[in-house]
């Protein structure tokens, strides 16, 4: 068992992609399957190639999600968090959650970035970012606010 302060690419450690302040309030393990421990290593080498382009520190802010955490925050079951192939980060160095999806939405093929969401509310947005591509191409760069989902990157009101 790889300790959770392992660095499993250059930047990021396992510690990171499976933390969860909800995990730890509710004494749940979040420990990753097998399989789910293989995609999460894509999702840090993808993780690595988004920091390389912003020149900056990436913060993830949710990683893994086993069954238990997924549904304790209320998360889709169909989530890509739950099997290891999605992360929501920051790069406060490099600027706004906005700044960042606006940069990497031109870039998602060349960087392995299977869908791209801007997600959250005004004053609270992360980016989404994930290995799998989805089955609606339309879907791949997306903005998902209290309104709904919306195609592209867009700029809240
Ligand atoms: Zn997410």
């Amino acid at each position: 068992m790889t300790a959770n302060t392992t660095k499993i690419t250059p930047h990021f450690t396992i510690g990171e992609l499976i933390a969860s302040s909800t995990a730890t309030r509710l004494h749940l393990a979040n420990i990753p399957t097998p399989e789910a421990l293989r995609r999460l290593l894509g999702t840090a080498e993808m993780l690595e190639r988004v920091r390389s382009t912003l020149d900056a520190p990436v913060i993830i802010t949710s990683g893994y999600r086993g069954p238990a955490l997924n549904r304790a925050v209320g998360g889709v079951t169909s989530s890509d968090h739950m099997s290891g192939q999605a992360a929501d980060i920051i790069a406060p160095r490099f600027g706004t959650p906005y700044q960042i999806a606006k940069t990497l939405a031109p870039l998602v093929s060349v960087l392995g970035i299977g869908q791209l969401i801007l997600e959250g509310v005004k004053g609270k947005q992360w980016v989404h970012v994930s290995t799998r591509i989805p089955e609606k191409p339309s879907n791949r760069v997306i903005t998902i606010t209290d309104a709904g989902a919306q195609l592209g990157i867009q700029v809240l009101s």
